[in-house]
């Protein structure tokens, strides 16, 4: 009897204590870090399939010389000599890489855009397929990013990263930074936060980050601050996209096959006007006016702005800040020119929105919603 006693006091003590533990392991663990635990046997248990697509940059660059930090030539090392020099990859998932393309990101084009989301889109949708990962430039990074994140239709993580020094140049960024990606494409907390950046031990969405320095590590940053960070194995959100992405949207990669011309005009003082007519003579279906400040329009570039409107062409006010909204009908008359503001995004997103807004409506006041809603 009072052995039993014992043993049940044994057994409460140790459920309370267990409870505790549990209680303070989830007080302690940030809430959206399931493999919270460093890689290594748990991690191993649950490895995640991963398709890494090779699209060239300075992650697949190299240098004359171990001091070529910022001087090489980019888009050399194909993606599987990638994978292979970074071993530690094969312990938090199953990896097979896949050669896309190899060009430096400045030489991404419309084609080239649609040819890597498609391909995506195809893979994601593989039951055996957990996450993406996709090597790429850090030019043009941004605007691979928000295509995708525009278009991709599937919760599934898809992460795109690059580097800014080439594997060959002491320091080099690019093994860490592929490791990370992986780690957060790996990772179930990744599902349903749109398309990722991972660089610099930070993750970014792809809506907003933007490149700002051209040869510094510490280059990528959004406006509203990383959503996480990736560190010592952990991949740790603090913050969620809150413009729809992926699911969310209107647009679907698979049924998009051609994008609208859509020039960006930078505009300067002494910008010349003609730059407005040579947009509209090649084509263009909207025009990003890259404006200083909130959107300013110069006295001699209105008419030029207006002319090509009346063309048909439809034109957005951006900004060359940086960073900021651009307020509708306070630096112009929006309303009266019949123009669109872009929000918040940078000239080159815009015209990543606009191009994808034109294959579904030509009306100012549906492209100025769709300016507003993403
Ligand atoms: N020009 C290169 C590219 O975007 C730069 C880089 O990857 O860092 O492909």
């Amino acid at each position: 009897m009072k052995r039993t006693a014992h043993l049940k006091s044994l057994a409460a003590l140790l459920l309370s204590a267990s409870l505790l533990s549990g209680v303070a392991h989830a007080q302690l663990a940030p809430a959206s870090a399931p493999t919270a635990a460093p890689a290594g046997a748990t991690a191993e248990a649950r490895k995640a399939n991963i398709v890494i697509i090779g699209t060239g940059g300075t992650i697949a660059g190299a240098g004359a010389s171990a001091t070529n930090t910022a001087a090489y030539q980019s888009a050399v090392v194909p993606v599987d000599k990638i994978i292979a020099s970074v071993p530690e990859i094969s312990k938090v998932a199953n990896v097979k890489g896949e050669q896309i393309f190899q060009i430096g990101s400045e030489s991404f084009n419309n084609e080239r855009l649609l040819k890597l989301g498609k391909r995506v889109s195809e893979l994601l949708k593989q039951p055996d397929v957990d996450g993406i990962v996709i090597t790429h430039g850090t030019d043009t990074i941004e605007e691979t990013s928000y295509f995708l994140n525009l278009t991709l239709k599937s919760d599934k993580p898809v992460v795109v990263v690059g580097s800014m020094r080439p594997g060959t140049a002491l320091g080099a960024d690019g093994a860490l930074n592929l490791y990370d990606a992986v780690l957060v494409a790996s990772n179930p907390a990744s599902r349903g936060k749109g398309t990722l950046v991972v660089l610099n031990d930070e993750i970014h969405t792809g809506r907003d980050v933007t490149k700002t320095n051209t040869f510094k590590t510490e280059t990528f940053r959004s406006p509203f601050g990383p959503l996480g960070y990736v560190v010592e194995g952990r991949t740790l959100f603090y913050r969620i996209p809150a413009r729809p992405h992926t699911m969310q949207t209107q647009w679907d990669i698979d049924k998009i096959d051609k994008l609208p011309e859509v020039a960006v005009v930078y505009a300067y003082g002494n910008v010349n006007p003609a730059s407005i007519d040579a947009a509209v003579k090649n084509g263009a279906k909207a025009i990003v006016y890259a404006a200083t400040g909130n959107g300013s329009v110069g006295d001699y570039m209105v008419e030029p702005l207006k002319a090509a409107r009346a063309k048909g062409v439809q034109i957005v006010r951006a900004s060359r800040t940086g960073s900021g909204v651009v307020v509708r009908n306070a630096e112009q008359p929006d309303d009266k020119y019949d123009w669109i503001v872009t929000d918040d995004q940078l000239p080159q997103k815009a015209r990543i929105l606009m191009a994808l807004a034109l294959t579904q409506t030509n009306d100012p006041k549906a492209l100025q919603q769709i300016f507003w809603k993403y």
